[in-house]
């Protein structure tokens, strides 16, 4: 299993189709050139262009678009190690120095093998979640007015382009809310790529819903009538974990229709063999899933 330098190779087998993301194939193809295109130069092209590898990216809007699936497919698409994941209210912690330390712990194996081997250390990518939780404007208080927040941000920046700078990092943070987070740590050679994630159009809404029912597709468990553009339409607003809420829903929709109340105990494999999943278990699903959270681009329009 062939280890990625910093300067990382894209596997080949790796296609944008097969990465089960629905609608962001612009936002996907962007990101790459502006964060990760510069670790697949060959040897030398960016010193001779006098360039640095982009070493943090933000990943903005609503819940569940898919950003942390983005971030970990473009992991695995530079054969880069497991991403490392972390949530910002777990970082914070009360007493005096821990959460410092969470941040330490975090850069820690990157560290180590960056000392050892240099620019050909392997890529380590570490995706921060709900980083505005710890990283709002510094003298906020954020992080319950213990200051604890500043001194995350503090060692952030550290980590990213401090004294002790690894080149062999690329930090994903990502938030709902861009304007809450400090601007010191989304400046040049910090989080410096900022790539809004939006709530998925009706071709995107097709596309998730595709998606999401590959599985019901391939073991023929779909009914026919199903019909996927006409619930594109009808989920308006709705994100990609929406939709995927969206097609569970649906399918309790058709096992109840499979089984009689009081008589679970009795449910096997024979009881199932005939359940399909129909359009109508999908339009009463959309009276039970409701979108939480934002406007879609077309009501924007
Ligand atoms: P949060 O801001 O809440 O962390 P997020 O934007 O990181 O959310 P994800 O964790 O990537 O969202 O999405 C949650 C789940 O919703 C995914 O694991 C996937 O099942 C589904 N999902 C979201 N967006 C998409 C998409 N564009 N295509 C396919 N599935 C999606």
């Amino acid at each position: 299993n062939r280890r990625p330098a910093a300067n990382s190779v894209v596997r080949p087998d790796f296609k944008f189709e097969n990465m089960g993301i629905g609608g962001l194939d612009t936002e996907f193809a962007a990101i790459f050139r502006r964060a990760f295109a510069s670790r697949i130069f060959p040897p030398g092209l960016a010193d001779k262009l006098g360039i640095q590898h982009v070493r943090g990216i933000l990943l903005y809007g609503p819940p569940g678009t898919g950003k942390t699936l983005i971030a970990r497919q473009i992991g695995k698409m530079l054969n880069a190690r497991e991403p490392k994941v972390i949530n910002g209210p777990e970082v914070l912690n009360k007493y005096v120095g821990q959460s410092e330390e969470n941040i330490r712990k975090l850069f820690a194996d990157a560290e180590k093998e960056y000392k050892e081997k240099g620019d050909e250390s392997g890529l380590h990518i570490i995706i921060f979640d709900e980083l505005d939780a710890v990283c709002k404007q510094r003298g906020s208080g954020a992080g319950g007015g213990t200051g604890v927040g500043d001194s995350v941000v503090n060692q952030l920046l550290s980590k990213l382009d401090g004294v002790d700078q690894l080149n062999n990092i690329l930090l994903i943070g990502m938030t709902n809310r861009k304007d809450m987070i400090d601007e010191a740590l989304l400046r040049s050679g910090r989080l410096e790529v900022h790539m809004e994630i939006s709530l998925p159009d009706e071709h995107g809404r097709a596309q998730i819903l595709k998606i999401h029912t590959t599985k019901m597709r391939e073991n023929n468990v779909m009914g026919d009538d199903v019909n996927l553009q006409e619930l594109a339409q009808l989920t308006r607003n709705f994100s990609g974990a929406e939709i995927s809420g969206l097609v569970k829903s649906a399918s309790s929709f058709a096992f109840n229709r499979h089984i009689k109340v009081g008589t679970l105990a009795a449910i096997d494999d024979k009881n199932i063999a005939n359940m399909k999943v129909m359009h109508q278990d999908f339009l009463d699903a959309l009276n039970e899933v409701q979108p939480l959270f934002g406007v879609s681009e077309e009501e924007l329009d």
